[in-house]
């Protein structure tokens, strides 16, 4: 079997991230219990997803002159991510996102985008990562411009184009264009379509692209496509400490199973499989699994 070949053009952020009982209220203030500062962004999240689950990986994107950036670029290329496209920034520093995780696992974030904001309409080094690649996987933590051309780019090379829509917001059909595969979360799906129904949601989305994958959280994922096709994947169960980057390494997990051919029911097992083992572990690029942690945790289901 070949190896997958992706492209992720998307976000690296340091993710600076507390953890505390419960979030404060607006104008409350509660005990936080620790700290720790963890790379991450989107981007580089499923790049490093899709690296440790057995895929070469090129990522595109840019990081400041500081040591945020030093540290994004190391954590990268020592998962054995291609980052000659990942550019270093003199105007703006490191994006960073302010992540706050409660006792039961759920987080809310705040993202200071920083050297992202500067990654242009007219990516330099995305040709480049493209060639050859099977896929191209995109988030909206770069700047709209960038990413609708990205889209564009990844179309024109014949690779398929990945979106996964957040953070949430409502999108210009131009993007969807250029898209082959929308992975929303359920609240993206709602924001998206208007539609709190999962089923309606995914529906409603094969008017503006040909597939859809809804994660579920902890019930797993559903997919749908435009020729009628449905299959809806069960979350294996674990204790869940920390979902920050599910999607991502779902997501990640996914482009590897299919760059390297697998057919969508193997490739969701493969990606719910992976993301339940993310859960389990505090952090972003910290908690994503190798790819023979997965094999054997598919082997054990
Ligand atoms: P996001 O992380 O983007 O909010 P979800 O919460 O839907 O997205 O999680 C993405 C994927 O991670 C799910 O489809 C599922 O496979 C896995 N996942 C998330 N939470 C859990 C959980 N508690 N137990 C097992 N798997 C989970």
């Amino acid at each position: 079997m070949d190896r997958a070949r992706v492209c992720v053009l998307g976000s690296a952020n340091m993710d600076l991230v507390v953890f505390a009982d419960r979030a404060p209220a607006m104008g409350e203030t509660v005990a936080g219990e620790r700290f720790v500062t963890i790379p991450g962004g989107k981007g580089a999240n499923q790049a490093i997803a899709a690296a440790r689950a057995g895929a070469d990986v090129a990522m595109v994107g840019a990081v400041g002159v500081d040591p945020y950036g030093d540290e994004l670029v190391g954590v990268l290329r020592e998962a054995g991510v291609d980052v000659r496209g990942l550019a270093r920034s003199g105007d703006a520093p490191t994006g960073t996102a302010h992540i706050l995780v409660e006792s039961g696992g759920d987080n809310s974030i705040v993202v200071v985008p920083g050297a992202n904001g500067t990654v242009q309409a007219a990516v330099s080094g995305l040709d480049v990562a493209l060639d050859g690649a099977g896929l191209l996987l995109l988030q909206l933590e770069l700047p709209l411009d960038a990413v609708v051309d990205g889209a564009r780019a990844g179309r024109a090379h014949g690779v398929k184009v990945v979106l996964t829509p957040a953070p949430a917001q409502a999108l210009p059909g131009e993007l969807f264009e250029s898209v082959d595969l929308l992975v929303p979360n359920e609240h993206e799906a709602t924001i998206l379509t208007g539609k709190t129904d999962v089923e309606a949601a995914a529906a409603a989305l094969l008017d503006v692209v040909p597939e859809v994958v809804v994660t579920l959280g902890a019930r797993g994922a559903l997919w749908l496509d435009r020729d009628g096709g449905r299959l809806e994947v069960p979350a294996p169960e674990v204790a869940a400490l920390d979902t920050t980057a599910a999607g991502d390494t779902f997501v990640g997990a996914l482009a590897v199973a299919l760059g390297e051919g697998q057919p969508m029911r193997d490739a969701l097992g493969w990606a719910t499989t992976a993301a339940a083992l993310s859960v389990r572990k505090e952090g972003a690029s910290t908690s994503m699994p190798h790819r023979a942690e997965i094999t054997e945790a598919i082997a054990a289901r």
